[in-house]
């Protein structure tokens, strides 16, 4: 919420948010619909008249945390019972029954697909819970700007909800069937972020590139995004293998606006396993479609997602895994422990990999991702790269930081006349797994 001149007439509103960029993208529609009602934004749960969070399903770790705060949250309560607390997104559409049952001080559960309506459901909650998880396949906020946050980076949803219904995955379930935002409405939005000194648009949906809207494809739109001035780098998040088009591919390789650099998640390296978790491809398929994009793109970054320790998953599934890892060579991955989810296909296959298990095979991932990371940055070290430049580097000192066009960190020292926004060039003078040491070319 941008507007910080509260009267003290008007409530305040603590929002926190758990899990992926889409929710964070979430929290900045329910900021603006919640501005437009009035309310401003409070700096602290203490100091709010309403504190809502913004939750995860995806595993039973992210579900715990917030449980875990809804505890802190209801000592909050009991000393200001006039404070309102909201619980939000995927957790509140997963399981609203036994979170009513564990937080009965809950005043409003509201899903994906209600933010709309959380300035009546606040204005309605009193002694009973204001309860709306209702899934809409029409909902998409196209006529809702987000508030966006400062920098030279923003995040932009396309399209909402999967289709796709991975035996593992909640989403499907939590956020409902797949649509897409019109053209129109994101060329108006971005068109904005770029009057506003935005550099750098992250499209996103949980698929993001099965996006289509009439006889507009997700190729289509990115060639549209290009088209438009201010905006120099363009990205997307979180694309299936399954929906990666020639058409696609072209457009990476021959829109410069397009960043060279595609997360494709692979989720296991076993046949075995892929077909249990339905994905709809197999280790050959993905092979092939990352040669394809290496061939089209010379020197393109991949990245991954990949789960350990799915039901039925043995030491053999675990070691293709690895070997699969080494043959692509990702430059950076996202490595979870599977959590069975209630509601999915897999639910009623059971758990079959123990917890130690899981930790080991976890560990051992990171490891090999890590030794990857660190080779693939090193191969980087003597060339040059254009960064956009965000601002100080987290570790201070006198360090800037930004990104190339690989998506990775690039830090260099301060010189007065960089700021952030400036595009500069750089030479790799040294690498780690996480981050890029350059100085100015
Ligand atoms: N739509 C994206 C795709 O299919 O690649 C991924 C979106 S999902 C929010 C992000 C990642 O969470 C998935 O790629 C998967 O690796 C992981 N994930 C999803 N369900 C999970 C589960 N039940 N246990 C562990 N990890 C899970
Ligand atoms: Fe979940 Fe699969 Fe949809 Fe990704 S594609 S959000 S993993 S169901």
């Amino acid at each position: 919420m941008n507007d910080r001149d509260a009267t003290p007439a008007r409530p305040r509103v603590y929002l926190e948010t758990y899990g992926c960029q889409i929710n964070v993208a979430d929290s900045q529609t329910v900021s603006a619909v919640l501005r437009r009602a009035g309310y401003v934004s409070a700096d602290a749960a203490e100091d709010a008249d309403v504190v809502l969070l913004n939750t995860c399903a995806i595993r039973e770790h992210a579900e715990e945390k917030v449980l875990h705060r809804l505890r802190e949250l209801a000592r909050l309560k009991q000393s200001r019972p006039d404070v309102k607390l909201g619980l939000l997104g995927c957790m509140a559409q997963h399981n609203r029954v036994a979170i009513m049952e564990k937080a009965a001080f809950l005043d409003v559960v509201a899903g994906p697909d209600s933010y709309r309506r959380l300035p009546e459901m606040l204005a309605r909650a009193g002694d009973d819970a204001s309860i709306d998880v209702r899934l809409d396949r029409a909902e998409t906020y196209a006529d809702i700007t987000p508030d966006y946050g400062g920098g030279v980076r923003a995040y932009v949803t396309a399209m909402r909800g999967c289709d796709k219904f991975c035996a593992f995955c909640v989403v499907p379930y939590v956020r409902g069937r797949e649509r897409s935002i019109p053209p129109s409405d994101l060329m108006r939005e971005i068109g904005e972020l770029a009057g506003r000194g935005v550099k750098e648009v992250v499209l996103l949906g949980q698929t993001v590139n099965a996006y289509r809207f009439g006889d507009t494809g997700f190729s289509a739109l990115l060639k549209m995004v290009a088209s438009i001035g201010g905006i120099e780098r363009i990205r997307f998040m979180s694309p299936h293998p399954g929906d990666v088009s020639d058409s696609l591919i072209e457009a990476m390789a021959t829109e410069p606006k397009v960043q060279p650099h595609l997360h494709l998640p692979i989720q296991s390296g076993s046949d075995r396993v892929l077909a249990a978790m339905e994905r709809g491809y197999t280790v050959a398929d993905y092979l092939a479609l990352v040669a394809r994009v290496r061939a089209a793109i010379p020197g393109v970054a991949l990245s991954t997602d990949i789960i350990v320790g799915f039901h039925g998953e043995e030491d053999s599934d675990f070691e293709a895994t690895t070997t699969v890892m080494r043959a692509v060579g990702y430059d950076s991955a996202f490595m979870f422990k599977y959590s069975v989810r209630e509601h999915t296909r897999a639910f009623r296959l059971g758990d079959s990999v123990s917890e130690e298990e899981k930790g080991r095979r976890l560990t051992a991932l990171i490891a090999l991702q890590e030794e990857m990371s660190i080779a693939r940055n090193r191969a980087m070290v003597g060339r040059e790269f254009p960064v956009l430049v965000e601002g100080p580097a987290r570790r201070g000192g006198g360090m800037m930081a930004g990104k190339t066009p690989h998506f990775k960190t690039a830090i260099f020292a301060v010189v007065e006349r960089v700021a952030a926004g400036d595009t500069v060039n750089v030479r790799v003078d040294s690498a780690t797994g996480h981050s890029l040491m350059c100085s100015l070319a």
